[in-house]
């Protein structure tokens, strides 16, 4: 295992990948490199040393300014289990917790991407690189929080929307078929009146259906500690783009590696497709008094699961009552997701604008509320 950074090979700056021109560029000489390019490159490794936990805390702790004994609350991740490495630019110690995948070296800045964290078990099958650009996310968000009225000013001033960082998620992308083998007995009854008679006619009829039912690309996030409601809003993903994996698109953005396996997913998306291929066989069944079904012969077949990256922009705001607020960008689509946090007092000065509004239409004879 090892920490990677790109360095360009004509001023030895830190290469990051720029999702505007789908390319790596370096920010110091602004040299531009293709996919190919990077490739032929041997990325600049340093040793990783995974420390003793206790002096991986310490060395956490003391980064993040805090004294050994809030290590456990404050490490990101809630494990408390830091990991360190040493920056392959400056040499320093780079903490990162259990699922880090790629990451910016805390002294430097400089990106590192953790090559044991994306590698055996762990190495993606596919990723969508960013498209969406740091700038066009910042537009984005500014836009998306100027159409909202009651957002605190804090929300959105530029040391803010600084703190959007681009992260790829961990996510299963599933696809399967079923086949269905049914057997069911229905019945009609017709009834009619001749004279004082009535007259009941039962129709027994022995159905049998056979279908295949297929589905695809169903996305679940595999990462526990993430907050799944804001990383599952921002979806869908066009995973028709989805490329082969390499380690040069996380240069210059945080990625994590997962920490939920497919098996505990694959109960429940069974569990779908099978209520899913019922409905469909019931639904060709209509037209009759009752329906009985006797055989039942549903199989699963081709699953198949692939380990994917997908990008996120992400930021979190403390509001000043100490609730966090999350907002997500889909770094694919720009399509935004999150709760924004309200501002009561904005929110009391708007509904006095329009009691007041109100009021004078009121007295000139038009009511609009
Ligand atoms: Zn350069
Ligand atoms: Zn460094």
């Amino acid at each position: 295992m090892a920490a990677i950074t790109w360095k360009c090979p004509n001023c030895g700056g830190e290469l990051v990948f720029e999702p505007s021109i789908q390319k790596y560029k370096c920010p110091f000489c602004e040299s531009v490199l293709t996919q190919e390019e990077l490739e032929e490159m041997n990325p600049a490794h340093a040793s990783e040393q995974e420390v003793p936990e206790e002096e991986a805390q310490a060395s956490y702790a003391a980064d993040q300014g805090g004294t050994e004994e809030n290590t456990a609350q404050t490490a990101p991740g809630g494990s408390g289990r830091a990991v360190v490495y040493s920056c392959p630019s400056c040499g320093a110690e780079v903490v990162t917790d259990e699922t880090t995948a790629a990451t910016f070296c805390y002294y430097c800045h400089n990106p590192v991407v953790l090559e044991g964290r994306i590698s055996g078990d762990y190495l993606p099958d596919k990723i969508i690189p960013f498209q969406i650009d740091r700038k066009a996310a910042e537009e984005k968000f500014r836009e998306y929080v100027r159409k909202k009225k009651f957002v605190p000013r804090a929300f959105y001033d530029d040391s803010q929307v600084e703190k959007l960082s681009g992260v790829y998620y961990p996510y299963w992308v599933y696809d399967a078929q079923m086949d269905a083998d049914v057997e069911a007995e229905a019945k009609k009854i017709r009834i009619w009146r001749a004279g004082d008679t009535e007259y009941t006619e039962t129709s027994t009829f022995r159905i049998f259906r056979e279908g295949q039912t297929a589905i695809g690309n169903i996305t679940e996030n595999a990462l526990s500690k993430s907050d799944r409601a804001l990383v599952e809003n921002v979806q869908p993903f066009d995973l028709s783009d989805m490329k082969p994996f390499t380690m040069g698109y996380l240069s210059g953005f945080l990625a994590e590696k997962r920490d939920m396996e497919k098996e505990q997913f694959q109960e429940k998306l069974r569990g779908n497709i099978r209520e899913y291929s019922e409905t469909m066989i019931r639904d060709t069944m209509s037209g009759y008094t009752g329906v009985r079904m006797f055989r039942n012969d549903y199989r699963m077949k081709n699953e198949h699961w692939q380990y994917v990256l997908l990008p996120v922009w992400v930021l979190t705001y403390r509001a000043g009552n100490g609730k966090m607020y999350y907002y997500a960008l889909n770094g694919q689509t720009g399509n935004v997701c999150g709760i924004l946090p309200v501002d009561y007092s904005k929110l009391a000065l708007w509904c006095l604008g329009l009691g007041a509004a109100a009021a004078a239409a009121a007295a000139t004879g038009f009511y609009f509320i």
